[in-house]
Formats: structure tokens, sequence, C-alpha cells
């Protein structure tokens, strides 16, 4: 491996974890090693750690610990909540912007007989809450619109969305993998009946997270065995990994309290700022959205997205496209495509997104190559005209 230092400005693919949260795992994997379901002491202090995480999620979100179900991360949670509630002949609402985790799930439900409206966003990428309402049906079950987008950071009116949801009767989930962590969430004041968070995103293990499930809330199980998490994900919890995502969740609140959230969005801003000063022929979608502090996303004229990535990587900065690789196709990003943008405009994105751990020299760091690279590929472009 070479010694070059490197800085990671993608935290919206995963993010690293924090040394606490490793601390706080190490016992679980050795010595305390139980089953939370034993009868023994192993599996009492099991039960126990479990059950003390499990307060820390629940205070992150505003929820009561009987709400919580700890999952193996955001995807499974968006399946347990789409599959756990819709069945054939029900409605369903989404938004054109979703995660995969999200849209693939109601694409099979689709398959499976559940009719599904997908919601559309304006140039800025938010969705109308009067849209989701027009949308309403007699036999909609839910509407599942997410709460930031993992792209461009945009955050939803899910206070007016929830309102809309209660007042029709209609459960309303909202996929919170990407504003856990980065904006406070309060299920009571959305008034969601389910949420999504992943551990991973939070700088908890890969593997991780949890749906928030109100009380009352009749939801069927994606797996069947034992009676975990009030049957509602059955399986032998993951010990270590419950631990990392409630010391997470516990760092997280600390991390609110102690202003965490405008150091976030200065670091963002001043790589924003000085590229948008430094660079002509380049927009920054959802610019003048409702934003988390951490994401920026960039459209640069005559410039392939999954080239810069390459030509930064070299340089020693990790950032992302906004396009997704599929079978080897680059496929512009339906995220951006939905907000309006061409497909040479999706496929000249690039997504920055910071995490607690970066600091001011990581943002200097990126602004020594970032306006050096886009140069370069502009020089080397077939397609751009100044
Ligand atoms: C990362 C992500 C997911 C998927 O979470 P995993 O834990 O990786 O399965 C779902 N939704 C959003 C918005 C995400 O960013």
């Amino acid at each position: 491996m070479n010694s070059m230092q490197r800085v990671y400005l993608d935290n919206n693919a995963t993010t690293p974890l924090l040394p606490e949260v490793l601390e706080a795992m190490q016992p679980y994997f050795l010595g305390q090693f139980g089953n939370a379901s034993s009868i023994h002491q192993q599996g009492q202090q099991a039960r126990a750690a479990v059950e003390h995480a499990r307060e820390h999620v629940a205070d992150l979100i505003g929820a009561r610990e009987a709400e919580i179900v700890f999952t193996s991360g955001g995807t499974e949670g968006d399946n347990l909540a789409l599959f756990g509630l819709c069945k054939p002949g029900d409605h369903l609402i989404i938004s054109t912007i979703e995660h995969h985790a999200v849209l693939n799930s109601a694409q099979r439900l689709k398959e499976l007989g559940v009719e599904v409206t997908d919601v559309p966003v304006d140039g800025q990428g938010i969705v109308d809450p009067d849209a989701v309402k027009r949308a309403l049906r007699a036999n909609t079950r839910l509407i599942s619109i997410m709460l930031a987008n993992n792209e461009t950071g945009v955050v939803q009116n899910a206070v007016e969305i929830g309102k809309i949801a209660a007042e029709a009767d209609v459960y309303f989930h909202t996929d919170a993998v990407q504003a856990i962590a980065k904006i406070p969430v309060d299920v009571n004041e959305i008034r969601c009946d389910l949420l999504t968070l992943a551990g991973h995103k939070i700088h908890a293990p890969q593997g991780t997270g949890a749906l928030y499930v109100r009380k009352g809330t009749i939801l069927d199980p994606l797996f069947y065995g034992g009676r975990h998490e009030r049957s509602r994900r059955a399986g032998t919890e993951n010990l270590p990994g419950i631990v990392g995502l409630g010391k997470a969740a516990e760092l997280a609140m600390a991390w609110f309290e102690n202003d965490g959230p405008t150091r976030m969005a200065a670091l963002r801003d001043r790589l924003e700022q000085t590229v948008v000063s430094q660079l002509d022929q380049l927009t920054v979608n959802s610019g003048s959205a409702p934003r988390v502090p951490n994401t920026t996303n960039v459209s640069f004229d005559g410039i392939e997205g999954e080239a810069m990535v390459i030509a930064l990587d070299l340089k020693g900065l990790s950032v992302s496209t906004g396009a997704a690789c599929s079978s080897g196709a680059i496929e512009p990003s339906h995220v951006l495509t939905a907000m309006g943008l061409t497909p040479e405009q999706a496929r000249g994105s690039i997504r920055f997104s910071v995490g607690k751990q970066n600091t001011e020299a990581d943002i200097q760091f990126a602004l020594e190559r970032v306006p050096e690279v886009v140069a370069k590929l502009r020089e080397l472009s077939p397609v751009y005209r100044k």
C-alpha cells in the first residue's frame, strides 16, 4: 500500500467507525459474547446491553424503546416497512427520488398486485406535499417519502406530509438514513409511523440499523423464527453491532448539543462556495433547497463524473458520482434526472459528503485538487465549449 495522504468526502456512502464506537463494541466480541435470549448471566448481560442501546436509539428520534426494531441496516428497514404493510390491492405512494431500497421494493410490490404512485419532484428535488395529498386513494395504505436524499441532501417537508397522512388515516414511512445524526429528527414532530435508520451512515458498523415502528402498528415480519424484537424480526441479535449503534446514537446526541451541525455546514459551505467562485459552468444541484449540512452535489459542464472520481481518487480524494454503475453501463442518476437535469448534466455530477471526522485541512486538501482536475478534464473533453 502507498502511504499517500487520503481524504474521505464520501460519507453518504458510508462513514468511518468512531473510535469510541469500536471501544464500546469490543467487550461484546470476546468476554461478553452471550445470547440475549439466554437465561444465564452471559445472556442477561447481553440483554442488558441490547436494551441499553435501544434506549439511546429511541432517544435520538424521540421514540419509545418498545418502538425500536433492530435490523441489518437501511435496506432491511425499508423492506420491512413496505412489505410489512402493503398487501395486494393496497395503494402505496412513494416519490421518484427514493433510494433503491424503497424504489425496488415498490417495484416488487407492484408485481405482487400493489398499486404504486410515484410522486414527482421539482427542479430543486422537493416533493410537493399537495401532490402527495392529491395522490391519495380510498385504498392508500402507506406513504413512503424519504426525509433526506442521499445524492443531493435535500430535506423534504416531512411535517406537512405526516399531517396529510394522519388526516387521511394512512401510514407514513420515512427513510431517514441520511437525515439521522445530521439534523434533529423527532418521530412525533413529523408524525411518521415508521422510520428507517442505518448504523454505517452514522459512524456505527456496516450491517446495523433500526426501524422505528409506532406503537399499535400492525406489521408483518420479513423473517420468521424466534420471538426476537417482539416478533418483528426473528434471529439472534447482532450484539456487538447493536451496542455500536447505541453508542453512535449517544455520540450523535452529544454532537448536536455541541454545535456539530454548524461546524459541519461550515465545512460543506466553504467547499461549495470556493468551488463555485473558482470555476464556471457548473450547477450546485438543489443549491436553494433545504439540505442536510454535509452534502453538496455539483454538475460540471463538459465532464464525466466517473472520470472525475477516478482522477480525484488518484490524487487521494474519495468522492462519488451522482450515477450508479449497473451492469457495466453508467446510468445517469434517477434523482437528478427526476429533477429535470439532462442525462449529460446528471453524468457530470459529483457528490461531496462531509463526515464528523473531517477537518478544515480536509476541505483545503479537496480545494487544492478539485479545480485543477476539472480544468484538466475539460481540456481533454471533446464536448466542452467554453
Ligand atoms: C445507504 C442508504 C440506504 C441503505 O442502507 P444500508 O444500510 O446500506 O442497507 C437506504 N436509504 C438511504 C437514503 C441510504 O442513504
